[in-house]
């Protein structure tokens, strides 16, 4: 028996945790003035916290061996099984999942691959990546794994400060993307109301400005390049994106509301909390990296959906305060459960402590670049995200920017192309901006950058997720550079 007491979990909190998967009573809510939804568990010692997620790992793990051929295959020939799993530690024994992996399944074994779990006609809602970096993969959901979704997200909301008297604007795409969904779900069952406006029609920004006027909202949901793309149009319009109201930003999608310049001017635009969640489509509830309202970096809701934060060469989990990538692992999933899919982002665990209360590891730096966006600059690694902080600290910059990568006499030649604003007008003034760029950029990524200044709104403007690097190199170049590292 844990040493957490499960049974007043159940009477109390109306979370059965005895059982696999859990049972959760639809409609329990903790008092509006209570800060942790299931605190029992949130606060608990790791180490006692540890023996609750252990039972459900266990169940998961079993689950998947009993029902998927493409986990017992991987699993025999890695030499692991239901029964090597004899504490936390040895799940980083199993084999990761990468998602060229999933791919692979669905398209020897589709629609949804031979890790579905359940009968197809048990699939009660489909989903999908949008396929940019190759066939699009399909989620496959099933109902109680969906009601599962809502409650992690209601609860992990909660701990980002939503109470049921929020009003949340959602300016995502509602397609196959789960993010906008997720929120979605997650806001139903925290008993909040919600306004699914969307995104992506031609002129739906300046609508969507109009209803924040009207509504009198308090939390918004987007990408972060989104946000700041909608606080644009809100000036344009003689509008002060403050005066909306809005108490909580959160976001997924995109590692921006990580970014610490990004997330100072999203909270100094707006006037309001920026909150930064967002692990994996393929692994929803994706918000079990989440921020709390303190916004000391995502707070990993181990109990939800275990993380490994691990070397990404051989993917064994790594010490606290060192640098990863997360491999996560569902706890309560049904239909198409992840054990040990690899994410591909960059990050830093810490085990230290949050005002809050919560005893969960934390990335204190958010997801700061991905392993595969990563360039290397005569001989730097430079992610795209580092550059976006180091222009966003400069005052007078515009708000978008570009970077294009080039090879010129052997060398490689990086462009930063940067929007100012437009109360930036003498020659003095743009050259002095364009030297505290340069120099900002070079101190920040170890490279000498061509810094080219372009007007404010020059260059357009995202509704989902911004595409800012343009490697113009041959790919020949690219792999030396590789091979050099
Ligand atoms: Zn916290």
């Amino acid at each position: 028996m844990p040493s957490i007491d499960l049974q007043r979990i159940k009477r109390e909190r109306g979370v059965d945790l005895t059982v696999w998967p859990p049972r959760y009573d639809p409609v329990y809510r903790p008092q509006t003035t209570e800060q942790h939804w299931l605190p029992e568990i949130e606060c608990a010692a790791p180490a006692d916290r540890d023996e609750v997620i252990l039972l459900k790992l266990k169940r998961q793990v079993s689950y998947a061996w009993e029902r998927s051929p493409f986990y017992r295959r991987r699993w025999q020939e890695a030499g692991v099984s239901p029964d090597t799993l004899k504490s936390l530690a040895d799940l980083s024994r199993f084999p990761v999942v990468q998602k060229s992996d999933l791919r692979e399944a669905q398209s020897r074994a589709g629609p949804f691959g031979d890790y579905l779990c359940i009968d197809p006609a048990e699939v009660s809602r489909i989903h999908g990546t949008s396929g940019t970096t190759g066939l699009p993969t399909i989620f496959g959901v099933g109902a109680s794994d969906w009601e599962r979704i809502g409650e992690a997200h209601a609860r992990i909301m909660w701990g980002a400060g939503l109470r049921p008297d929020d009003r949340i604007m959602i300016c995502s795409f509602f397609s196959l993307y789960v993010g906008s969904w997720g929120s979605l779900k997650g806001g139903e069952r925290l008993g909040a109301t919600l306004l699914p406006f969307g995104a992506g029609v031609s002129g739906q920004t300046l609508m969507a400005v109009n209803w924040a006027r009207r509504l009198r909202l308090t939390a918004f949901y987007s990408t972060p390049s989104y946000a700041l793309h909608f606080a644009e149009t809100a000036k344009r319009e003689g509008c002060d994106p403050r005066s909306f109201g809005f108490r909580t930003l959160f976001f997924s999608g995109e590692p921006g509301a990580g970014i610490p310049a990004t997330k100072r001017l999203i909270e100094e635009t707006f006037g309001a909390r920026c909150i930064d969640m967002g692990s994996m489509a393929e692994m929803s509830p994706w918000m079990t990296n989440g921020e709390c309202q303190y916004r000391t970096g995502m707070h990993l809701w181990q109990d939800l959906v275990y993380t490994e934060i691990c070397d990404p060469a051989t993917f064994k989990p790594v010490d606290s305060g060192c640098e990863g990538t997360p491999v996560y692992t569902h706890l309560e999933r049904t239909s198409q459960p992840m054990i040990r899919l690899v994410s591909n982002d960059r990050t830093r665990w810490t085990s230290g402590s949050c005002a809050c209360g919560r005893t969960y590891p934390r990335l204190p730096d958010g997801l700061y670049g991905r392993y595969d966006d990563m360039f290397i600059v005569r001989g730097e690694n430079v992610y795209p995200s580092a550059v976006e902080d180091a222009l966003r600290s400069v005052d007078g910059f515009g708000g978008e920017f570009r970077v294009v990568i080039s090879r010129q006499d052997s060398m490689d030649e990086l462009l930063v192309r940067a929007e100012y604003l437009p109360e930036k007008n003498s020659p003095e003034e743009l050259e002095r901006l364009r030297l505290t760029m340069r120099d900002r950029l070079r101190s920040r990524i170890g490279v000498h950058p061509v810094i080219e200044l372009l007007r404010h709104g020059s260059l357009p403007r995202t509704e989902f997720k911004a595409r800012r690097i343009i490697d113009d190199r041959d790919l020949y170049h690219r792999g030396l550079a590789q091979d050099r590292k």
